[in-house]
């Protein structure tokens, strides 16, 4: 008789905690669309292809599991080796600027978690990404096959270099701040290409900025005052 008790008991835990699965579950796209309406009604994202792809990503699944909860605050987060993943808001500005196409090639510096490079993934045809932190890089690489974005490549390796292989991209985006932009970057872009990037000394005013290449010149566009983790170089790893 017990073992029939025990049979049921464990039947019913195991429906349970689906059951609290599934609700976590929705409960996380609850929370992503609300976080979604907030940038949309902030103005920071409008194209709607954009809106589509944030709604889309779980940014959950791209921060330690005891941060899951926080993961639709509009909030940069830990994700290890002393880095950070983004706030949203910042993802969609720095998306939105990309004005990513379906045929794009992109360049990211600085996969970290693989977030960005998920959202960007949803809107162009292939994005190549670089990270200095090999811990960071293959967990990325992972995470980014297990939730099935194909058309993400990750390298390990320095972003200064660029990725000279797979050069010109149509767009390149460098999620760390380095205090001059890198010539090999500029080098690596399409003429008429798009680059967004922060600039500026760690921990200080840096500026995040939108630049079109027009023949071996940038124009610049300032978008925000930001803080970014600091484009290392890879002597001084
Ligand atoms: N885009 C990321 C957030 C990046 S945080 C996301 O969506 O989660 C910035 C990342 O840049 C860190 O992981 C850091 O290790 C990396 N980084 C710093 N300097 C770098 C360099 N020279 N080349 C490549 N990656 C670099």
């Amino acid at each position: 008789m017990q073992w029939i008790v025990r049979v049921t008991m464990l039947l019913a835990l195991s429906v349970l905690s689906a059951c609290s699965v599934a609700v976590a579950q929705d409960d996380f796209e609850a929370r992503r669309g609300e976080m979604v309406d907030g940038l949309v009604e902030d103005g920071i994202i409008t194209d709607q292809r954009v809106i589509d792809a944030m709604r889309a990503v779980p940014r959950h699944s791209f921060v330690p599991q005891g941060q899951a909860g926080s993961a639709y605050n509009d909030n940069a987060l830990p994700i290890g080796e002393g880095q950070t993943i983004s706030a949203p808001s910042i993802v969609g500005l720095m998306t939105e600027a990309l004005q990513p196409q379906p045929t794009d090639r992109v360049l990211e510096i600085g996969t970290g978690s693989g977030y960005q490079a998920a959202v960007l993934s949803k809107l162009v045809r292939h994005v190549y990404t670089i990270e200095i932190l090999e811990p960071l890089a293959v967990s990325a690489r992972n995470r980014l096959q297990t939730l099935g974005y194909s058309n993400v490549t990750v390298r390990h390796g320095d972003g200064y270099l660029g990725w000279p292989e797979n050069a010109p991209f149509d767009k390149i985006i460098v999620t760390c701040a380095p205090e001059e932009v890198p010539q090999a970057l500029v080098d690596q872009l399409k003429d008429g290409g798009l680059m967004v990037i922060p600039v500026g000394e760690a921990g200080w005013a840096q500026k995040l900025y939108l630049m079109e290449k027009k023949g071996d010149r940038l124009e610049r566009t300032e978008l925000a005052d930001v803080i970014f983790v600091p484009m290392v170089r890879s002597d001084a790893q």
